[in-house]
C-alpha cells in the first residue's frame, strides 16, 4: 500500500501488463474466446503504479480519467489489462503454453522510466519470440532511441497518433486536456521510424469515431502511406470513466467504408484523390471499378482487424474484442475481425458499407435473415 492507502503493484520491467486475450492465451487466466479465435500476438504493456503522464480524452489509462482506482487497476481499452511478472510471460512461452503466437508487441507509455524498461522486455521477450513490435511514446523517445530499440531486438514500430487532424489531435491529447502530447513530433517520429525500421516496418495507429469526417480519416491515412507507413485502424470506444465516456461509437457504416478505404490505400489499389466524398466527407467512391470493389469486399481481408504481421501472417496483431463488446459481435457487429469474415460475415458487411445513417449500433444479423426470406 502506499502513504494513501492506494493499493501497489509489480512495476516494470519486472512487471507487465498483459491484454485479456493475451493473459487467457498464455493460460494466466480462464476464458474461451468467441469462434474459436486464435491469438497471435501477445500485447504486452509497461506498468507503473504512479501512472501515464498523458492525459488523452479517451484512454482507459489516462490521467484525466475520473475513476477513483488506482493507476494499475484501470483498463487500457474496453478489457482487463492484468500486472504480471514478466517472467511467468517468457517461462509460460518457453514451456510452448502458446505455439501459434508469432509476435509480441511492447507498449511503453508516457513516463520517465519507460524508454530503458521498454527495451529490458524486449530483450526478454526477444528470448522467446523473434518478431517483437514496439507501441512508442513519441513524446519521450528520438531517433538514438529507435537505434536502440532496433539493437534490442524491435522489428516494427506503431506510433500510436489516433487523431486523424492536428484540431483533434491537440483538442484531445494537447492543450485542450493538458496533455503533453504534440502532433508535430508524432509525425516527425513516424519520419524517424521509416529511417530506422524501413518502410512499411512502422505502422500509424488511428481510432475511427474521435470526431473526424471519413474524408479527413482517409486524406490521414494516405498521408502516412506515402510516408512509407501503414496504418491500423481501430474504432472508438467509450471507456467509462474517460472524458468521452458518453460519445457513441462511429456508425458501423462509416467505420466499414474507412476499412475498406485504408485496405484499398494500403495494398496500393487505389489513392484518396481518386475517392469521392459526399458533403458530410462520407466516402461514396472508393476510386475503383465495380469487378474490384466486389472483389476486395468479398474477400472480407479489410474487415478483418489490421496490426503488424508476421513472417506467417499478414494480421498477426489481431486484437480480438478491443474496440467491440461480445453482444456486438452477437448482432453482426463485429468492427474488427480477428479472423478471415466466412460468407455470412460477409453478407453483413455488404449491407453495412451501404449504412449511410448515423445510429451507432443495429442489430445486423436480422436484418440479413429478413432478406434471406
Ligand atoms: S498494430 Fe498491434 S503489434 Fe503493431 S504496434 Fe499496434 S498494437 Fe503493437
Amino acid at each position: 500500500m502506499s502513504e494513501a492507502g492506494e493499493v501497489l503493484f509489480g512495476e516494470s520491467p519486472e512487471y507487465v501488463r498483459v491484454s485479456l486475450a493475451a493473459a487467457i492465451t498464455l493460460g494466466l487466466c480462464r476464458g474461451r474466446f468467441f469462434r474459436e479465435t486464435k491469438l497471435y500476438c501477445l500485447n504486452l504493456l509497461l506498468t507503473y503504479n504512479d501512472g501515464c503522464v498523458g492525459r488523452c480524452a479517451y484512454c482507459g489509462l489516462s490521467r484525466s480519467r475520473s475513476s477513483g482506482w488506482s493507476w494499475s487497476a484501470r483498463s487500457f481499452i474496453r478489457v482487463d489489462w492484468p500486472v504480471v511478472p514478466l517472467a511467468d510471460v517468457v517461462r509460460r512461452v518457453a514451456e510452448g503454453a502458446c505455439p501459434h503466437v508469432e509476435r509480441a508487441c511492447v507498449s511503453m507509455i508516457t513516463h520517465r522510466r519507460a524508454r530503458e524498461d521498454t527495451l529490458k522486455v524486449v530483450e526478454a521477450v526477444r528470448e522467446v519470440i523473434d518478431e517483437i513490435s514496439a507501441l512508442i511514446s513519441p513524446t519521450i523517445v528520438d531517433r538514438d532511441w529507435l537505434w536502440s530499440a532496433k539493437s534490442a531486438g524491435v522489428d516494427k514500430v506503431g506510433v500510436a497518433v489516433d487523431a486523424a487532424t492536428p484540431e483533434l489531435f491537440e483538442k484531445l491529447r494537447g492543450r485542450g486536456v493538458k496533455g503533453p502530447h504534440k502532433w508535430e513530433k508524432y509525425w516527425k517520429t513516424v519520419e524517424e521510424s521509416v529511417d530506422v525500421f524501413g518502410a512499411f516496418n512502422v505502422g500509424i495507429h488511428l481510432i475511427v469515431g474521435l470526431g473526424e469526417t471519413e474524408r479527413e480519416a482517409v486524406q490521414t491515412i494516405q498521408a502516412a502511406y506515402d510516408m512509407g507507413a501503414l496504418t491500423h485502424l481501430f474504432s472508438f470506444f467509450p471507456e467509462a470513466g474517460s472524458l468521452l465516456e458518453s460519445m457513441p461509437q462511429p456508425p458501423i457504416g462509416s467505420y466499414r467504408r474507412v476499412q475498406l478505404a485504408r485496405y484499398l490505400i494500403n495494398k496500393g489499389i487505389s489513392r484518396f484523390e481518386d475517392m469521392e466524398f459526399d458533403e458530410r466527407g462520407r466516402i461514396t467512391g472508393f476510386g475503383v471499378t465495380d469487378s474490384v470493389y466486389e472483389k476486395v469486399v468479398e474477400s472480407g481481408l479489410p474487415f478483418m482487424t489490421s496490426g503488424c504481421s508476421s513472417k506467417n501472417r499478414e494480421n498477426a496483431c489481431n486484437r480480438p474484442f478491443s474496440d467491440f463488446t461480445p453482444y456486438q459481435a452477437y448482432i453482426g457487429e463485429m468492427r474488427n475481425y480477428p479472423f478471415k469474415p466466412g460468407r455470412e460475415d460477409v453478407e453483413i458487411i455488404k449491407l453495412q458499407l451501404r449504412d449511410y445513417s448515423d445510429t451507432p449500433v443495429k442489430v445486423w444479423v436480422r436484418e440479413v435473415a429478413a432478406i434471406d426470406e
